[in-house]
């Protein structure tokens, strides 16, 4: 690495988000240290770079968004990922996550079903010279080819836990999903204890956008709130 010392104007941002996942929580260092090395501001939506180090979600386009940093950190952390292990990501958005769990150490797999976001992502990983395995297509039934998996994470709301995903677990493998209606989910943990036991476990209340696919909500224009009061 150069020893050049480069101005990076998002540091001290960095830093400070850092400190305040920290105060929020977030205990797992080796989650924040990676968070502190990752620079968001590549990731949002340009109109929205200079919000980039605040701690809420930001619209992607395509009616998607970037998760909350809190939430990836939380759910990173649930993932109890060791560098060398496989991670397979389902909804690849703008890549952060995907980004964080490669700087982790993962070998990281992730999948995307929406071809302008799965292809700026890609672009942005070769820019940072990080070997993430992408995919274009459903993830909802998984990535069979590269299965198992030490750890999976979905970052869409699923109406249910999609068989294909628990069953592309490794043995020990992890699990993190948010299951619910769509308007709000829980956070589950599935940790796969042999063949057919799971070990299951809730960590309260999460909002994504929905998974849409074969395990997950079909495809409709809208999914409509269930009550006439918002
Ligand atoms: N992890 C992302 C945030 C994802 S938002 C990040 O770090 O920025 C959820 C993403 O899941 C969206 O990009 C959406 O297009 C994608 N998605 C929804 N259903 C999917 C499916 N069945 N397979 C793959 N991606 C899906």
């Amino acid at each position: 690495m150069s020893s050049q010392v480069r101005f990076d104007p998002y540091a001290e941002l960095r830093h400070a988000l850092v400190e305040h996942l920290r105060q929020r929580g977030i205990r797992d260092e080796r989650v924040l240290a990676a968070m502190e090395r990752l620079p968001r501001e590549l990731f949002v939506h340009p109109a929205f770079i200079h919000r980039a180090y605040e701690d809420v979600a930001l619209p992607l386009g395509y009616n998607q968004t970037i998760s909350q940093p809190y939430t990836v950190a939380f759910m990173t952390s649930l993932l109890e990922l060791e560098p060398g292990q496989k991670v397979l990501e389902i909804g690849t958005g703008s890549g952060y996550q995907a980004a964080l769990l490669a700087l982790m150490g993962g070998r990281v797999y992730t999948v995307e079903r929406q071809w302008e976001l799965y292809q700026r992502a890609r672009q942005l990983f070769a820019r940072l010279g990080l070997a993430i395995q992408t995919r274009f297509g459903d993830g909802s039934l998984g990535w069979q080819e590269h299965a198992p998996y030490e750890a999976i994470i979905v970052t869409a709301a699923a109406p249910h836990i999609p068989k294909p995903l628990r069953e592309q677990l490794a043995l020990g493998g992890r699990l993190v999903i948010p299951v619910g209606g769509p308007q709000a989910q829980v956070l589950v943990r599935l940790r796969r204890l042999s063949e057919h036991e799971y070990d299951y476990e809730e960590f309260g209340e999460f909002r994504f956008v929905p998974l849409i696919g074969k395990e997950g909500w079909s495809e409709t224009p809208d999914i409509r709130p269930t009550s006439s009061s918002s």
